[in-house]
Parts: structure tokens; sequence; C-alpha cells
């Protein structure tokens, strides 16, 4: 390692020998809280992360934002689940000691990680900025299997996310957090800011345009935010009528209460692009409606169960249609954290220590997050 700074706890930079020549660098242990299986709470566990290698930067975790991506993987909802899981993937903290290959960071410096610590960098996709999209491998920050792993780890070893003190992350898949947005408020844009970002510029939004948000939870109050940003009328779209005066707030022109009908058809044919950020399975045929002649809607959200399946008709009259979206790029992830930086944009947080992420979970499941939890990592240390 080229440089270091004292970390706070049991983290180390690399030491200085007695002889003044660098020591090699050695594994960071780390403290975190993992889900055993899909259905016992998460608790306490300790791991230890890679020895830190020329391109890589380590972090000390500071915040990490709680996704609802988390709690499908860590009840196993897309049965996909390796066990222990380590989730998280909306970290920010501050650099302790970069490789020395590493020309983007310094240590001090306030840093995020999203989703993503590697991938093929080969294909099309990759090569294009879209790593998310890789055609043949890529790394996830949590419940992927860790080609990196630790000397002595197991074959097959998963990555761990953000509910850790530590990571130790190449340098080409960290961000940088501009000065002037506030960390803990930050954190989530790592995961809940590109998601929505990214469909938001992949369609045009912008001045002029009618835009509907789905769900104002900890994705859809960064689509509302961000639309409103891009200059378009927004209209929020949600079940819960408490939300309402909320939603204005945050940005929206207009909210509506998506389960009554007649609020419903008043917009019927009249989107040009509405973002369904619902982590459930609903009725798509009722935003379809809504859509004017080439009108798109995009579905991020990712529920455990199907979608009953929209009518065809709906589609077919008016050329409509329906696409998927997954975070963001790198490059592009980059993009939006110095767009919020530009329009002060951050995530409206709830702050909790590590041992209450049980309790949020519940939260989540009952819509009651105002508008994303973040957890302190001091609480772990
Ligand atoms: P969240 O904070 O729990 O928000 C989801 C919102 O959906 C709720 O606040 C609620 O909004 C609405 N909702 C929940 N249950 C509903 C139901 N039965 N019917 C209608 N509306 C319902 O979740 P999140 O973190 O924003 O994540 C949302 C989804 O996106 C999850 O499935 C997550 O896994 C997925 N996700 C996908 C990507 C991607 O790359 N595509 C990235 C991150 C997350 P109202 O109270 O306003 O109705
Ligand atoms: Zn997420
Ligand atoms: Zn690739």
């Amino acid at each position: 390692m080229a440089t270091a700074v004292k970390a706070k706890g049991r983290s180390a930079g690399r030491k200085l020998s007695m002889s003044g020549a660098a020591a090699p660098a050695e594994p960071i242990p780390a403290r975190a809280y993992a889900a055993r299986s899909a259905t016992s709470p998460l608790g306490d566990f300790s791991f230890v992360r890679r020895a830190p290698g020329p391109k890589d930067v380590q972090i000390e975790v500071l915040y990490c934002g709680v996704c609802h991506s988390d709690l499908h993987t860590a009840r196993n909802e897309w049965k996909m689940t390796q066990y222990p899981c380590v989730p998280g993937h909306e970290i920010v903290g501050k650099v302790v000691s970069v490789g020395k290959k590493v020309k983007k960071f310094k240590p001090g410096q306030m840093v995020g990680v999203g989703c993503m610590v590697e991938s093929c960098r080969t294909c099309p996709n990759c090569r294009a900025g879209d790593e998310q999209y890789c055609d043949n491998e890529i790394t996830f920050t949590y419940n992927s299997i860790d080609h990196k792993a630790p000397a002595g780890s197991a074959p097959g070893t998963q990555t761990y996310g953000g509910y850790s003190t530590q990571m130790v992350v190449d340098e080409d898949f960290v961000l940088s957090i501009p000065k002037g947005l506030d960390p803990a408020a930050a954190a989530p844009l790592l995961c809940a800011g590109i998601t929505t970002y990214s469909p938001l510029r992949h369609w045009g939004v912008k001045k002029g345009m009618k835009v509907g948000i789905v769900g104002l939870g900890g994705l859809g109050h960064m689509g509302v935010k961000l639309a409103r940003a891009m200059g378009a009328k927004v209209v929020l779209f949600t079940t819960s009528a408490g939300k309402v005066a909320d939603g204005k707030r945050l940005g929206a022109h207009e909210v509506v209460i998506s389960k009554n009908a007649d609020e419903m058809a008043r917009h019927a044919n009249s989107f040009d692009f509405i973002l369904n950020t619902v982590a459930a399975s609903h009725n798509l045929d009722a935003y379809i409606a809504l859509l004017k002649r080439d009108g798109n809607m995009c579905l991020v959200g990712a529920p455990e169960h199907p979608h009953p399946s929209p009518t065809v008709f709906n589609l077919i009259f008016k050329r409509r249609s329906i696409a998927g979206s997954l975070i963001g790029g790198i490059r592009e992830t980059q993009e939006m954290l110095n767009f919020c930086g530009k329009h002060k944009i951050v995530s409206d947080i709830e702050m909790i220590p590590m041992q209450k992420i049980n309790e949020a979970y519940e939260r989540m499941l009952k819509s009651d997050v105002k508008y994303r939890f973040v957890i302190d990592l001091a609480s772990l240390k």
C-alpha cells in the first residue's frame, strides 16, 4: 500500500517495518451483521476482507442504506441466497488506505460503493460502461461468488456487503461522494439513486414530459426528486393516503391514490413515462392504461412473486411498451452523484444502529419508511 491513515477500531492500513520498508498487506478484520438462514433474524458476524492489492481501496464503512433488495436476499425471496449473507449495497465511508496503483482516491476521502464490485470488463456491455448488464460474470457487492476472496477461503465463498465495518474494493468500482452532500443521506444514492436516475435518463426525461413514479419508498422518493430536478411534470402514485403531503414536499406536482379508480381514470392516456418501483406483485394494467401513444412503463421493483400478466391489448393499442432496468453503470453512477451534488439532492433518511435492522425490515414490509433507513456503522465499532 502506498499510503495509509490510521483507521478506527480493529482496521489497519499497511504498516511500516523496522527497516522502513512497507510490510505486505494483511487481511482486514471486519465486524458485520449477517442472515444465517431465510428465517433467522440478522445477527453478529465476523470475517476478514482480502489483503488490499495494488488497485484496491480500503474503506472504513460509516453508513449503509437499507434497500428492499437486502430484505429480498436475506429472506431468500429470489431463491439464490448463499448463507451467511451480509447485505448492504448503499455504502459510504472514508478511505483508509490505497494500493500503489490507485489513481483516483486518497486516504481520508469520502467515497461510495454501490451494488457491484467487479465485472468481466471485456464484453460489449462492460466496454460501453453498462457493467450491470455484463454478458459474462458480474460480481455484486453481496451474495456473488467472490473470486478475490482472502487466501484460504472455501471455494465459492460469497461477497459480503456493507452491513460491515470495512470494505476492500477495486478502485474502478469506487465512487466519489461530492463535497457538500451529507454522507449518511448520500448513501442511498448508491442504489436507490442510480436505479431511478438511469431509467429516467435512458427514456430522456426532461421539461415538457409527464412522468409517473409508482410507490413512495426508498427508490420512489428518489425517483420523485430526480424526475423533478430533470424538469418533468411529476405525478406520484401511492397506496398510502398518509404519504400525500410528503409526496408533494419531495417534489411531486400531484399525488394520486392508486386504489382510487376515479383518480386513476383522470390520467388515462397522458403519461410519457412511468417508473414503477413497487416491491410487491400488482396489477400493471392500471398504469399501462395511463400511458399515451408510445409511452413506456419501466419496472425496477423486483417482487418475490410475478405480476399478473398485463393485457396485451393495452400495449397494442397506442404502441405502449413495458421495460425493466437494473441499477446503472459505474460511469453513470458518478454522473448521478455529481448531478445530486449540483442540485443538492440526497435521500430523506432515518438513521438506525445496526442492532435495529430486524425491526427496520418489518417496518419496510409495512411501507413504513420515511424514506430510507440508513445504518450508522459506529454502532458496530
Ligand atoms: P421500499 O422502500 O420498501 O418501497 C417500496 C414501495 O412500494 C412502498 O413504500 C410502497 O409505496 C409500495 N408498495 C409496497 N407494497 C405494495 C403493494 N402490495 N402494492 C402496491 N404498492 C406497494 O422498497 P425499495 O427499496 O424502494 O425497493 C423497491 C423494489 O425495487 C424492491 O423490489 C427492490 O428489490 C427493487 N430494486 C430493484 C433495483 C433494480 O436495479 N431494478 C434496485 C434496487 C431495488 P406506497 O406506500 O407509496 O404505495
Ligand atoms: Zn438496492
Ligand atoms: Zn462484461
